[in-house]
C-alpha cells in the first residue's frame, strides 16, 4: 500500500451477552466479512478482550489488511460514548466499569468509538432502516432488556453523561415488579424477555383455561408468541398485557418527544401483530390528543444483528481518525 491509500473501511462491533459479531463494513455499508463467537465464553474482561483484538486483527489481515480499515465502532450494552466505558452493565457478564474503548484501542492500535446498544441500533435504523430520511424519531430495542435513542432535529439525544433513553428503566408501577437495576416497578419488567415470562406465569396462575404454555418446560417470549400463532387464547392475553404497558410508556415518551414514528426492534418485535396491535390501541387511548392518530408505530424490517453491525459502522466513521501524533 502506497502512503496515499484512502482508508475506506471500518470494523463494526456488536456486544450483547449471549455473543459478540464483529465485520469489516465499506463505506457503502456492505459487509465484506463477519464473524461471531460467544461472549459467556469469557467471562473476565481482559482475556474478551485480548482475543476480541486478536480476532479483528485476523480478520483484517485476511480481508485486504490493517491500512484499509479507519477506525473501529463498538456497541455494548450499558456503555456511555462521551466515556467509553461500559459502566454496571446488568446484562453482560462483568461487573463494574470497563474502559472499553481505550482496552481495544491499546490492543489493536487504531481509533475506537463506543455506543450503547439502543443508540447504536438507532443510528442503523437511521442509515439503513425505517427512521431513513426521518428527522425526529424513536428507536426502542425490545430484548432481555428494554432500551432507546430518539433523535432530535435528525441528531440523537444522547444526554449528560451519555445515559439518555434509558426507556426500560422509566417507573410505570409503584412497588412493583424487582428490576435488575435494583428499583421496583420499571418498564422492563414488564416487556423485557423476563417480565413477558412472567406475566405469562403470572396469568397461567390466575386461570384455569387450558393453555399450550402450561406443557412448555422453559417459556420464552418466542414460545408464547408462537403459542398465539396457533390461537391459545391465555397467550395472547400475555401479549395483550404487555402491549397494553408499552403502549402507556410509548404515548408519555411520544408527548414529550413528538417524534414522526416509533420504531420497535429486537427479538420481542417479532412477535408481530400479537404484540405491536395491543401496543398500538393503548398509545392511541394514553397519548396526547393532538398526536393520536398522527405517530406511524413500526416494527424493525432489518435482521437485528446485521443492523447493529452496520450501526456500529456508522458510528466508526463518526470517530477522529487515530494518530500517534495527536
Ligand atoms: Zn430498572
Amino acid at each position: 500500500m502506497d502512503e496515499y491509500t484512502i482508508k475506506s473501511r471500518v470494523v463494526g462491533v456488536e456486544i450483547s451477552n449471549a455473543r459478540t459479531t464483529y465485520a469489516i463494513v465499506d463505506i457503502r455499508g456492505n459487509i465484506l466479512a463477519e464473524e461471531t463467537f460467544d461472549t459467556s465464553e469469557y467471562p473476565n474482561v481482559d482475556q474478551f478482550v485480548s482475543v476480541l483484538s486478536e480476532k479483528i486483527i485476523t480478520l483484517v489481515e485476511a480481508n485486504g489488511g490493517y491500512e484499509s480499515i479507519r477506525s473501529i465502532g463498538v456497541s455494548a450494552p450499558s456503555a456511555s460514548s462521551s466515556s467509553g466505558y461500559i459502566v454496571n452493565a446488568a446484562n453482560l457478564p462483568w461487573k463494574g466499569v470497563i474502559p472499553l474503548a481505550v482496552m481495544l484501542q491499546e490492543r489493536i492500535g487504531l481509533a475506537v468509538g463506543l455506543a450503547n446498544d439502543a443508540h447504536i441500533t438507532a443510528l442503523g435504523e437511521q442509515a439503513f432502516g425505517s427512521a431513513h430520511g426521518m428527522r425526529n424519531f424513536i428507536v426502542v430495542s425490545l430484548g432481555v432488556g428494554v432500551g432507546s435513542c430518539f433523535f432530535s432535529e435528525g441528531r440523537e439525544h444522547l444526554g449528560n453523561m451519555g445515559y439518555g433513553g434509558e426507556f426500560g428503566h422509566t417507573c410505570v408501577k409503584d412497588f412493583g415488579r424487582q428490576c435488575g437495576c435494583g428499583r421496583q416497578g420499571c418498564l422492563e419488567t414488564y416487556v423485557g424477555a423476563k417480565g413477558i415470562v412472567q406475566t405469562a406465569c403470572e396469568l397461567m396462575e390466575e386461570s384455569d383455561k387450558p393453555t399450550l404454555m402450561r406443557d412448555i418446560e422453559k417459556l420464552t417470549p418466542r414460545i408464547i408468541s408462537e403459542c398465539c400463532d396457533k390461537g391459545d387464547e391465555l397467550a395472547i392475553e400475555v401479549y395483550r398485557r404487555t402491549g397494553y404497558r408499552l403502549g402507556i410508556g410509548l404515548a408519555n415518551y411520544a408527548s414529550i418527544v413528538d417524534p414522526e414514528a416509533i420504531i420497535l426492534t429486537g427479538g420481542i418485535s417479532h412477535a408481530g401483530k400479537w404484540l405491536i396491535d395491543p401496543t398500538i390501541e393503548s398509545f392511541e387511548m394514553h397519548v396526547f390528543g393532538n398526536m393520536a392518530g398522527k405517530v406511524k408505530i413500526l416494527a424493525s424490517e432489518l435482521d437485528d444483528r446485521e443492523r447493529d453491525v452496520l450501526g456500529a459502522s456508522v458510528l466508526a466513521w463518526s470517530v477522529p481518525e487515530y494518530s500517534l501524533f495527536k
